[in-house]
């Protein structure tokens, strides 16, 4: 399926952040009524419903449902936990009735269907006749199916269930046919409404299946407004929806890595070049109130409480996985790290495990939190997935050669090579990682990556202790051609240093790293209204008071230059700097620290420069 991933059970996370993260993620995803989440397809399948429905993003039912069921066979194949097991095998049966059930009940436009989106029958009856009304009207139906499509290919691929990828064949046969009188312009016409990544969709399905079908579906599901801007190097993002774009451009890589090609090789690789470089805030993550802005509106950010929005960069990194299949070179990789580490990982509560929706850059403002069973929100759903997969890219293989990605103690069973190896660190509170072949012999290719944030010349390699020689710079992947022998232990040094950058089209806000990770300032924990979330339909949005901007913390600075030396890192305590009050308009000495861990506050992370006490 994914040719230079491990399988999720291969890779064993071992003590750090992202495993708790992972373990807390199972024990909030338990707490979800799997009844109530297959309610809303029982119902439109014409089936007795066996719980009652969720009432929040009414419109948008069933879509969490898929990522439930995305989240729990990751979980199962990363940990072998039984209750995901348990509940997943359960989902797929019900599935499986729905679906039998929408081709008995539903025979004019239901066979195969194993959709729960919201009056389905209008929806699907009137579009399968070019008839758009109830389609535009509902909530973005092909977006809702999407999820359940990547659930059942999702359980199939990481939790083998051969039901599953039954399901998903039929079910997109069912797409096919519902879409099969449709012109390309009318497929187009449909395209303009948000449809997630249903072109990978089929890319999957002929990857699995090996019929082209299903390859001819993935680019007629394939939007040309931005596959032929994107292809041929013009960023037409401005003023659009940022989430609805992202898969369209992860199906465009999937389409190009599995057909060769090279229109949609272009449009994926640009689009990810223009989304990272010239769109992406500190964290990796992008859209204000889930938009692109246009380049005179990025201090938006600055004013926004609706920042970056976390299933963004949830598609963008699967985006990233895709590339680097093609093109393993270090840029993707780098993006991973920042953005799983500074987003990603942030966006779940270490306590309670309530997921974020948006990440606000406006300083002094903070973000609220889901409940489970509340708030079924979009995030929600691919908050549910994100813990899981902590271990899909911390290794990959080509050939080989082993690519050591990701700095995230772990365990890996390279079975072809007969290989256990075992990655121990305790990144990015120390600089550096162990290697050490566990178990086996074999000739292999160790690729070990050079960070991007670690400076030329800094980095060192030894292998059982003698240095290794290399001429690669920042942001590359040395190689070490050699027989691995049990016991052989690989030390990888990368000295971190503390670096700015600056708010993209925004050249007086400053956010601050310490290597790789992104540092923030708490600020105070005043009015944090609704931090974790009701039922409401806005609840997703922190509607506590807007602090003054203009009266937020701000760096005196007359020569940039220095800037990274007005921080003062606190003894004993890694990641950890005093902002002094001496560099600082007004107020206290302030606190940095790793912005993942800054929870239930409100917060800096873009700081104002303020040049000759402006
Ligand atoms: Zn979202």
């Amino acid at each position: 399926m994914y040719s230079n991933t491990f399988s999720l059970k291969d890779v064993v996370l071992l003590d750090g952040p992202f495993k708790h993260a992972r373990d807390l993620n199972i024990q909030t995803l338990l707490k979800y009524d799997t009844d109530r989440l297959l309610a809303t397809y029982l119902k439109e399948a014409g089936l007795p419903e066996k719980a009652s429905l969720y009432p929040n993003w009414e419109g948008l039912d069933g879509h969490v449902t898929g990522h439930y069921l995305s989240a729990l066979a990751m979980n199962y194949a990363s940990t072998g936990n039984q209750e995901c097991k348990e509940l997943m095998e359960y989902m797929i049966l019900e599935l499986k009735a729905c679906q039998d059930a929408n081709g008995i009940n539903h025979p004019e436009w239901g066979e195969g269907y194993a959709g729960g989106v919201p009056d389905s029958e209008t929806i699907w009856s009137n579009l399968r006749k070019g008839n758009f009304d109830a389609y535009r009207s509902a909530w973005v139906p092909w977006y809702n199916v999407h999820k359940m499509y990547a659930g059942l290919r999702d359980a199939w691929y990481y939790a083998e269930n051969e039901d599953a990828k039954d399901i998903f064949l039929k079910f997109c046969d069912w797409g096919i046919n519902i879409t099969s009188d449709l012109t390309e312009e009318q497929m187009q016409s449909m395209l303009d409404t948000e449809h997630g990544g249903m072109n990978e969709i089929f890319a999957d399905a002929y990857r699995i299946s090996g019929d082209e079908k299903y390859l001819t579906a993935a680019r007629r599901f394939s939007h040309r407004m931005l596959l032929d801007t994107m292809s041929s190097g013009t960023d037409n993002l401005d003023n659009k929806h940022a989430n609805t774009q992202v898969p369209k451009a992860t199906g465009f890589q999937r389409i190009a890595e599995l057909s060769g090609d090279s229109k949609y090789a272009d449009a994926g690789r640009f689009f990810w070049e223009t989304v990272t470089k010239n769109r992406s805030l500190a964290f990796g993550g992008n859209s204000r109130r889930e938009h692109f802005p246009p380049e005179s509106e990025y201090i938006d950010f600055i004013n926004e409480v609706q920042g970056p929005e976390s299933c963004n960069s949830h598609n963008m990194l699967r985006l990233t996985e895709h590339l680097f299949r093609t093109d393993p070179s270090a840029k993707y990789s780098d993006y991973y790290e920042r953005t799983m580490l500074n987003h990603i990982l942030s966006t779940q509560h270490p306590e309670h495990g309530g997921y974020v929706y948006f990440t606000p850059a406006r300083p002094r403002h903070y973000r609220v939190y889901s409940a489970p069973n509340e708030a079924m929100w979009c995030c929600v759903g691919s908050g549910m997935e994100n813990h899981g997969k902590y271990n899909q890219f911390i290794y990959t293989h080509v050939r080989d050669s082993l690519f050591l990605n990701l700095f995230v103690a772990s365990e890996l069973n390279w079975a072809k090579k007969d290989i256990l190896l075992r990655q121990e660190t305790n990144f990015p509170y120390e600089e550096f990682t162990r290697l050490i072949i566990t178990k086996g012999s074999s000739q292999f290719v160790l690729m070990i990556r050079y960070p991007s944030w670690v400076k030329d010349g800094d980095l060192k390699i030894t292998v059982n202790g003698n240095p290794v020689s290399f001429n690669e710079h920042p942001s590359s992947y040395i190689s070490i051609d050699r027989k691995w022998k049990e016991g052989d232990e690989v030390l990888v040094t990368f000295p971190m240093h503390t670096s700015v950058e600056q708010l993209p089209n925004i050249p007086d806000y400053l956010a601050f790293f310490h290597g790789p990770v992104l540092l923030g300032a708490k600020t105070g924990t005043e009015d944090l209204k609704g931090l974790i979330a009701d039922d409401s339909r806005w609840g997703h949005i922190a509607s506590g008071e807007r602090l003054p901007v203009d009266e937020a913390p701000a760096i005196i600075n007359t020569n940039k230059n220095d800037i990274t030396e007005m921080i003062i890192p606190v003894q004993d305590k890694p990641l950890i700097f005093t902002l002094p009050s001496s560099v600082l308009n007004s107020g206290d000495d302030m606190i940095l620290e790793p912005f993942y861990r800054i929870h239930d506050s409100r917060y800096i992370i873009y700081w104002k420069i303020l040049t000759n006490g402006k």
